[in-house]
Order: structure tokens, then C-alpha cells, then sequence
């Protein structure tokens, strides 16, 4: 077996370079097509091409590197995740993906395989700047949206414009998406973002699927009062209408199979002396099955308006995301736990995702295979975010294991 502790360790060290490409000093933030993120793929091409790998930026700026087979008799695999991240990010999140995948190539790189071995950095998966999420993923799995040009970013850029000053045409996004002919499967490394493994003392576990999810944008509407004057029983007050329904929320969660939480809940003109009029919140449900998540949501919004009635409030609902719940393809999870048990010598752990991941949308063209890392606490999306370089070291084997499995 290719020994891997000295890469696991370089892995760490370039994890530390990458987080060095940030629009904020001192914490890591890098979102799509920012100068920071140019350099970060300039860094990944660099690597890439140091594992012998031919390297491009496709058309919405993922960053690609192949190792190219010189009679390629079957279709290409992709291994990746992402290179963007959120605002004061961790180090890991995406960006330990690329790098495993990288180095587990270089390992590969006296082996030769009968189909090209594609590496990709996606380059939109958090949707920091432009509130659009698996932009990258989504363009090479043929659903790019040209609409999303003219999405803009705070500062009033838009899509297209920022995609000219990372040296792209606007007018070719999405058009060399990859096709189901042309692959072989998308395998994705990425931290677990949550504390499952770590309650288990597993290093790694195989993904069974990734959670739908469906959000809402609630307004509550009351009516606004004086503080002293209208009696308790007399009022139709939004804020106390919206804390009600927060706590339904909560309840319902706890009983059916899914998570949900308001992570927005705010006074329109709220004043200390004020009865709230108008209340605002956001709701975020998820759930790996796609019937278990409509049919919450739909007890959900039936509760929210029975809330309302009950307290002569209005409420207003509007959906404002939703991706659909995906399964993990049943052979990549056979074939990553086998390699998982023969790394570990431990039972594989199979266990769904909560987050989004890039693999979602590449699942519309391939099999999708993903392997979670156990990270500190399960914390992630937050500078504290963490994992072992022994974590990394068994993930890494695991990664050089998997692919070989391809090998006839
Ligand atoms: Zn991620």
C-alpha cells in the first residue's frame, strides 16, 4: 500500500496556503470570481499541474486537472468539491476536497488507467456573493441558467461583469457542460459539518445521500399599538404571532424525521414602546426523503396559518429555494465501504448528509459517491473548524484505494 502520512501532512500545509487567499485579513473569506478566488485556482493550478495533471478553467471558472489516459477505452471519472467559501470560513470546508483529490492523483501518477481521471475545484458552491449556490457544479452538469447573469452582488456587479474580470466570456457559460456518456461517476471528499463520526470515533463515513431542502421567507402581519395603552388581550401582536410558530416549528421537528430552523426573525419598525405590527422570518426544512420533506412542509405551513387565524394575524409565505432530496449511487457506497473497512479495519458508518453539496447537482449527469471526514465538534462554516491529519492520512488511502477500484 502507497504510504500516505507525509502527503496527509502537505495536505494540511496547503490547506493553511489556501486560506492565505482571502478578501479580509485574518479570517478567510473567498467567494466566486473575486481576485482572491483567481489566485486560489492559480494555486490549484500550479498543484495540479505539479501532479502531472493537463489543466483549464471552464467556462463559469471551475478549475479542471486530468490525469489523461493514453488509451482511454472507458469514460472519465471526476473526483472534487469546491474552492469558494463563506464569509470568515473554515479551512476545510470544500477546499480539503480538492486538495485530497490532488494529492491522491499524484500518488496515482506511474498507474495507468484505460479512462481520464478529471479533478475539479468547483467554483461557486456557497453562493457568498451572489446568493446563488452550486453555480460551478450546476454549469457542468447542464443546468446553468442564463438568467443568473444578471444576477448582481452587493456592490452591484453582476454575474457577467465579475465573470469578465476573472478572464471568462459571459456568452459561453454553461456551454461545455459534461454529458452522462462521458462519465464514469463524481466522487466528492468533503468534512462531515457535523458531529456524527466524531460521537461514533470514526474517521470516515460513506454518504447514503443528500438532504432536500426547502426555504420560506414568512411575513406576519399584526397591527402596530401603543405599549401602554392596548390591553394584552386586545392585541394581534406580529412578534408574539411569529414566536408561536417558531416554537410549532421546533416541536414539529422534533417529532418528525427532519431539521428546521428559523435563522431570521425580525421587528419591521420595531420600537421598545411599540406593539410589533409586522414580523419577518425565514424557515430552512430539510430532510434526505423527499416525501418525509414535502409532506413537513406542508404540516408546517398548514400550522403556521392556523397560528395565525388563531390570533387574528395575517401571514404571507413565499418559497424562496429548494433543491430535491439525492441518493448516493448504491455501487460507489459498496465500493467506498469496502475500501473504508480495509483502511480502517473497523464496520463502515453510512450516514445521510444535512448540507448541500456540489455532488447534488453533478448526481443530475453521474453516480454520485461521497466519503464525510470527521471534523472537530462537527463545527463548520466557522474558523474553528477543524480536522486530524490522521483523519485526513485515512481518507487519503481511502480516495487512492477508491479510484483503484476502478481499475480493470
Ligand atoms: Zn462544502
Amino acid at each position: 500500500m502507497i504510504s500516505t502520512a507525509t502527503s496527509a501532512q502537505s495536505i494540511m500545509q496547503r490547506a493553511d496556503i489556501m486560506a492565505g487567499f482571502s478578501e479580509d485579513a485574518g479570517r478567510l473569506t473567498r467567494a466566486y470570481l473575486t481576485p482572491e478566488h483567481r489566485q486560489a485556482h492559480d494555486q490549484l493550478a500550479q498543484w495540479m499541474q505539479d501532479a502531472g495533471l493537463d489543466t483549464w478553467q471552464d467556462s463559469v471558472g471551475n478549475q479542471w486537472g486530468r490525469k489523461v489516459s493514453r488509451n482511454p477505452t472507458q469514460p472519465t471519472l471526476v473526483i472534487g468539491s469546491h474552492s469558494d467559501t463563506v464569509t470568515n470560513a473554515g479551512k476545510y470546508d470544500g477546499n480539503l476536497g480538492v486538495l485530497l483529490a490532488i494529492d491522491a492523483l499524484s500518488s496515482l501518477k506511474d498507474i495507468e488507467f484505460p479512462f481520464h481521471i478529471d479533478v475539479v475545484a468547483f467554483a461557486d458552491e456557497e453562493g457568498t456573493r451572489f446568493n446563488t449556490t452550486l453555480i460551478g457544479s450546476s454549469a457542468v452538469a447542464g443546468g446553468f441558467n442564463p438568467d443568473w447573469l444578471v444576477i448582481k452582488d452587493a456592490s452591484g456587479v453582476s454575474i457577467a461583469q465579475a465573470m469578465m474580470e476573472f478572464g471568462l466570456d459571459p456568452n459561453q457559460a454553461g456551454k461545455d457542460a459534461r454529458t452522462t456518456d462521458e462519465l464514469l461517476g463524481y466522487l466528492e471528499v468533503h468534512i462531515e459539518q457535523g458531529p456524527v463520526l466524531e460521537t461514533k470515533n470514526l474517521p470516515v463515513g460513506i454518504v447514503t445521500g443528500i438532504a432536500g431542502a426547502k426555504r420560506f421567507q414568512f411575513q406576519v402581519t399584526g397591527v402596530a399599538g401603543h405599549a401602554g395603552t392596548v390591553p394584552v388581550d386586545l392585541r394581534q401582536d406580529a412578534l408574539c404571532g411569529a414566536a408561536e410558530m417558531i416554537n410549532f416549528v421546533e416541536r414539529y421537528a422534533r417529532q418528525a424525521e427532519i431539521v428546521a430552523t428559523v435563522g431570521i426573525c425580525e421587528t419591521v419598525k420595531g420600537a421598545i414602546n411599540v406593539i410589533p405590527g409586522e414580523t419577518h422570518f425565514t424557515l430552512d426544512v430539510r430532510s434526505s426523503n423527499q416525501e418525509t420533506l414535502e409532506r413537513s412542509v406542508n404540516e408546517i405551513l398548514l400550522g403556521i396559518n392556523k397560528i395565525a387565524k388563531s390570533r387574528e394575524l395575517s401571514v404571507n409565505s413565499q418559497k424562496v429555494y429548494q433543491a430535491q432530496a439525492v441518493e448516493c449511487d448504491s455501487d460507489l457506497q459498496q465500493r467506498w465501504g469496502n475500501v473504508v473497512e480495509q483502511v480502517t479495519q473497523q464496520e463502515p458508518c453510512y450516514l445521510p448528509s444535512g448540507a448541500g453539496h456540489d455532488a447534488m447537482a453533478m448526481a443530475a449527469i453521474t453516480p454520485i459517491g461521497m466519503l464525510f471526514v470527521r471534523c472537530d465538534k462537527g463545527i463548520s462554516h466557522n474558523p474553528a473548524e477543524n480536522v486530524l491529519v490522521e483523519d485526513v492520512d485515512v481518507a487519503l488511502s481511502c480516495l487512492i484505494n477508491m479510484i483503484k477500484t476502478f481499475h480493470p
